[in-house]
């Protein structure tokens, strides 16, 4: 035998890994076809963030789409999967402006063209990081067609869009309050911004009228800015504030005069139920001061300072020393009622933390209601499906009720906008390319935006700007529209709805047919992971510790549909000893194959090897159902259970004999199994399949390009597998009556069985020999009643039953002691989950397949129980 065939003594995957993915990158193995006339498919990776790293959320979000896209191409399909980062504006701003305040510099010191060099060269440096660690995950990206949101092709679309838009209407200009991060200086998206409950306090503060007695006292936590109010508002439905409606107030402080409105936005139940309006700093109170035509007085700037128009005695001030001293002032003037401690939701710069200030600045909008309404039309007539199904409703939800997109952000590390203004008559010009003068006052003094486009707007175009749209491209015709999109929940709403309503309007067709929505990787308590709580588990260190497989496996095994991932160290232990299980198997294989080379000949045929092959074709068959409902957790389980319980733990065992008796059948057909098996795995496993399986006798290329079996008619064998499961059936319950009565597996026992039937009967003899071997038994006697002179331990197995002769002495009274308290042990157990079952919030909250669980767990409990009960009586006989 070639030493070719031979495995090691142990499976080490780091130069296994390393070497498979260097040699698919050689070969080109993930390079599709591109033109080509085979059925194709196509999916694009969401771009991670370049200053990212690999996070189990990666690990997660990568896995399971490659498990499809190795699935389908081993299947035949011309699969691409396109690889690429995103610039990720505001997350390279903060790293370099860090670095750059380490250094004693500012980006406003280093001035525009500095910092974009500086983010260049740290992009050149450092942005490779991420896309060497998704390599490490085995994933099978084209890296050919790698792509980068701010390639120059690429910012190219990203401006020709902006410009478009532009032109039909849909992009606008306007003076707006947005959310603002004093701290980044830039516009912040909602997404950027997470809202955290804070202890504050709620002040009380008395407004004079400006004719007569009495005045009206307003609530607010943020009294420093009534310096900018310029009205106050109560709901026209109260009555309380009947007289004061139409009135003119005192603004305290400040001294301006301002108008009693009525709006029904206005909280009754409110502090007073009368409200400070300040339309420059507040978001409702920007929509009020809209409509009623009021003043917007900025009294906070950008930077989170007071302005002029804040009053000489506030101006120049920090907000919250502005608080401090507008309270102060208050007091001494006698017109601060009360304060009260208040607890509320107060939104924060993801990044830095900081407060978000409202700000009041001209910024760019995408008008949103004419894209989401095709976007909407296309996912109710299910041209994209989403996964689970239920996403659709949060996303219906959100697409009815969409705002504006404010797209511009005072970064200069992005796309800068294409608009320039005439410094002479104000005239904007948007246009792919600088103006040279102005087509209205032909003035040749012309100023570009100073902002870039936030960095979804870029991402929004991934799928078909990486295929080289606008152009009609071999791969826009072969790839376009993509069919699986695979990404987190929480961006369905940033990118994934505005990749479909930018898909639609550029290129009249849907960007991909099905959305599926993974889970959140938890830690084992369902926390989740977090710095801070020291409960994150890193994708490195776990495949520099198990081995990528047993980590692609595990996140596989962890995926139910619409559920979050409980992950623990010890389930991924647990996968690689499976995958350890596989390498020591195949060894076994590898070592018996001389001699097998003739192929199968169907009349010798062992009924194990019948069995293997039928239910190789049915495991075939259940692994392409889960993997079309992308149910990855019950297709790992299903080839999980396939390879070490019925293949290592039956096959290799039933075959033991016949290979030392050198059948060739047997062994053609173990060679067979294990090249099937290999096929089956190795979108989850890929790495330590393709290395096994090129030691395989007559194996060339790459597994990655191998053939997916498919589920062969003429291989099931209902009778083979009925026989073997009664051969199973026998044998476990056999032994599990030799454990529970603490019978030695060296012990040789008498075994009776009662049969159900003739028909049943029959199928002994061809198991005969292998019950005898498995269960180490000296005689095997069949009857159709028990003989009531022999005291046997009993046992059920399907119909039948079981017997062992107490002939061979067991302790009678310890084990009467030990089946009582393993009794009560049952019991307890089987109540606890009676009184869960029994719940109904359980019922109601819990996935069905959670429950189905608890129910087998119970069926299988009682059995047990039944069958303890059942040795007591015959020992108390
Ligand atoms: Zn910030
Ligand atoms: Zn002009």
């Amino acid at each position: 035998m070639s030493t070719e065939t031979r495995l090691g003594k142990s499976y080490d995957p780091k130069p296994v890994e390393e070497k498979w993915a260097r040699f698919w990158m050689e070969q080109r193995t993930f390079t599709p076809e591109a033109p080509s006339e085979k059925p194709k498919f196509s999916l694009v990776l969401p771009p991670p963030n370049v200053t990212g790293s690999l996070h189990m959320g990666h690990a997660l979000c990568f896995t399971l789409p490659d498990i499809i896209a190795r699935w389908k191409r081993m299947k035949g399909l011309n699969v691409l999967w396109l690889p690429g980062t995103d610039h990720a504006s505001i997350a390279v701003h903060n790293v370099i402006e860090q670095s750059l305040r380490e250094k004693g510099l500012s980006r406003e010191k280093l001035g525009r063209e500095e910092f974009l060099k500086v983010a260049w060269e740290w992009k050149r440096k450092y942005g490779g990081i991420i896309t060497d660690q998704l390599k490490k995950l085995g994933a099978s990206l084209d890296w050919t067609r790698e792509r980068f949101t701010m390639d120059e092709r690429y910012s190219w679309v990203v401006q020709y869009v902006f410009v478009s838009l532009y032109k039909d209407g849909l992009i606008y200009r306007d003076y707006y309050l947005v959310n603002r991060c004093p701290r980044c200086s830039t516009v912040l998206s909602d997404i950027e911004i997470e809202h955290r409950e804070l202890k504050g306090k709620l002040y009380y503060i008395r407004y004079p009228l400006a004719e007569g007695d009495g005045g009206i006292v307003v609530a607010t936590t943020r009294p420093e800015t009534m310096l900018g109010d310029t009205a106050v508002a109560v709901h026209p439905d109260d009555l309380r504030y009947r007289e004061f409606r139409g009135r003119t107030l005192v603004l305290p402080l400040v001294g301006r005069r301002i108008p009693v409105i009525t709006d029904e936005r206005v909280e009754k139940e409110f502090g007073t139920g009368a409200v400070k309006v300040t339309p420059a700093h507040d978001p409702v109170d920007f929509e009020l001061g809209r409509q009623h035509r009021l003043d917007q007085v900025i009294v906070i700037d950008g930077s989170g300072r007071t302005t002029e128009a804040a009053g000489a005695e506030f101006n120049g001030l920090d907000r919250f020393e502005a608080r401090i001293k507008v309270v102060d002032k208050l007091r001494q003037l006698g017109l601060l009622v009360k304060v009260e401690d208040y607890q509320h939701m107060v939104g924060h710069c993801s990044r830095c933390k900081t407060i978000i200030e409202p700000h009041l600045s001209w910024q760019w909008f995408v008008k949103m209601a004419p894209l989401a309404r095709e976007a909407i039309r296309v996912v109710e007539e299910g041209q994209i499906e989403f996964i689970p199904a239920n996403w659709a409703k949060s996303y219906f939800e959100w697409m009815h009720n969409i705002h504006d997109w404010c797209i511009s952000r005072q970064l200069w590390w992005g796309h800068r906008i294409p608009a320039w203004y005439c410094q002479a008559c104000n005239e904007i010009v948007v246009a792919l390319q600088a103006p040279e003068v102005c087509p209205r006052c032909a003035g040749t003094e012309l100023r570009q935006d100073e902002d870039v486009l936030d960095t979804w707007f870029s991402s929004a175009l991934w799928p078909f700007a990486t295929m080289g749209w606008p152009e009609e491209t071999i791969d826009l015709k072969t790839f376009y529209p993509t069919d699986l999109m695979a990404t987190a929940f929480d961006i369905i709403f940033f990118w994934v709805a505005r990749m479909i309503m930018m898909g639609l309007k550029f290129t009249g067709r849907i960007p991909f047919r099905q959305v599926f929505i993974n889970g959140l990787v938890r830690d084992f308590r369902r926390r989740k992971m977090s710095k801070s709580e020291g409960n994150v588990i890193d994708p490195l260190e776990m495949i520099e510790k198990y081995g990528t497989d047993a980590l692609r496996f595990t996140m596989a095994a962890l995926a139910i549909p619409g559920m979050d991932l409980s992950l623990s160290e010890e389930r991924m232990a647990g996968y690689r000893a499976f995958v350890n299980k596989i390498w020591n198997a195949s060894r076994f294989v590898l070592m018996n194959l001389e001699g097998g080379e003739g192929g199968i000949r169907k009349g010798e045929l062992t009924l194990a090897d019948r069995w293997i092959l039928s239910r190789l074709s049915r495991i075939t068959a259940e692994l392409e159902t889960a993997l079309e409902q992308y149910k990855f957790y019950e297709a790992a389980e299903k080839i999980y259970h396939f390879v070490w319980h019925e293949f290592c733990d039956w096959y290799i065992e039933l075959a033991k004999p016949d290979l030392k008796a050198g059948k060739a059948t047997t062994k053609a057909v173990l060679a067979l199994a294990l090249d099937r098996i290999l096929r089956l795995l190795h979108p989850f496993m890929p790495f330590i399949t393709e290395e096994i399986w090129h030691h395989l006798p007559g194996n060339e290329g790459s597994l990655a390009r191998a053939a997916f079996p498919v589920s062969e008619e003429a291989d099931l064998d209902p009778h083979a597998e009925e026989e073997m499961r009664l051969l199973q059936d026998l044998v476990v319950e056999i032994r599990t009556i030799r454990a529970e009565n603490r019978i030695s597996p060296r012990q040789k026992v008498e075994v009776w069985l009662k049969t159900p039937g003739e028909r049943e009967r029959a199928l002994i003899p061809e198991i005969r020999d292998s019950i005898l071997t498995l269960a180490n038994v000296s005689a095997l006697k069949v009857e159709a009643v028990f003989p009531p002179d022999v005291q046997m331990l009993k046992g059920v197995a399907g119909a039948w039953e079981v017997g062992i002769s107490l002939a061979e002495a067991v302790d009678l009274k310890s084990e009467q002691a030990r089946l009582e308290k393993e009794i009560r042990k049952v019991t307890a157990e089987i109540e606890k989950l009676e009184r869960r079952l029994e719940k109904n919030e359980f019922l109601m909250r819990a996935p069905r397949e959670v429950i189905a669980r608890a129910k087998s767990e119970l069926l299988e409990l009682r059995e047990n129980k039944a069958k303890l009960e059942k040795s007591l009586d015959e020992i108390r006989r």
